[in-house]
């Protein structure tokens, strides 16, 4: 079986790669193209999506990682949700857009205004512990986006065939559904 890659330019790498260790999975970072030749799906972590964006054109990791995302099962949390996402504001930037949904950046907040809380996702029985961290609003844009869960009224857990997007994090707990969920996506066939 092939690793879980964790798109380790910037932001939030660590915690990922010791919960799906946990969960018996082996995980790799992912920083240059050959990476992807090693992995089968891929997380994209919360942390500054502009940074990442700048390092991706530095590293001319751009189109690979596109390719990759179309094609695999991918997470992206957060900063790594706005990377995905086909629409990007507040402010406006490029994207990956491998999947149909709209990315209000800051929309929770500033870092002083992150929080925790609990979620309801029709995925699981129990609430997910979720934390928000300088967090986007994600919208979807098409009938194929299926939200997973809301918060606020807002969707904040979505999947769009083998995409899941969250805009909280839950790496920094001790929860492991979601990784769980994750690593049983599989790409539907066309
Ligand atoms: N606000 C950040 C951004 O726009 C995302 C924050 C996060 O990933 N926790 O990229």
């Amino acid at each position: 079986m092939k690793a879980v890659g964790i798109l380790a330019l910037q932001g939030c790498v660590e915690p990922h790669v010791r919960v799906l260790r946990s969960l018996g999975r082996d995980a790799i970072s992912v920083k240059r193209g050959e990476d992807f030749e090693e992995i089968d799906r891929l997380i994209l972590p919360g942390g500054e999506s502009s940074t990442m964006l700048r390092l991706l054109e530095r590293f001319s990791l751009f189109e690979p990682l596109r390719s990759f995302c179309l094609s695999r099962p991918t997470w992206g949390v957060c900063a790594g949700a706005i990377l995905l996402a086909a629409k990007v504001e507040h402010p406006s930037q490029v994207s990956l857009a491998t999947v149909n949904v709209l990315a209000h950046r800051n929309f929770y907040g500033s870092q002083r205004e992150s929080f925790s809380t609990e979620v309801r996702s029709s995925l699981f029985d129990k609430p997910l512990s979720a934390d928000f961290i300088r967090a986007p609003k994600l919208s979807p844009l098409a009938s194929t986006v299926e939200v997973l869960a809301e918060y606020g009224g807002d969707a904040v857990l979505l999947r769009e065939n083998h995409t899941l997007l969250s805009s909280f994090h839950v790496e920094l707990e001790s929860d492991t559904r979601l990784h769980q969920y994750f690593l049983s996506l599989e790409v539907a066939p066309r």
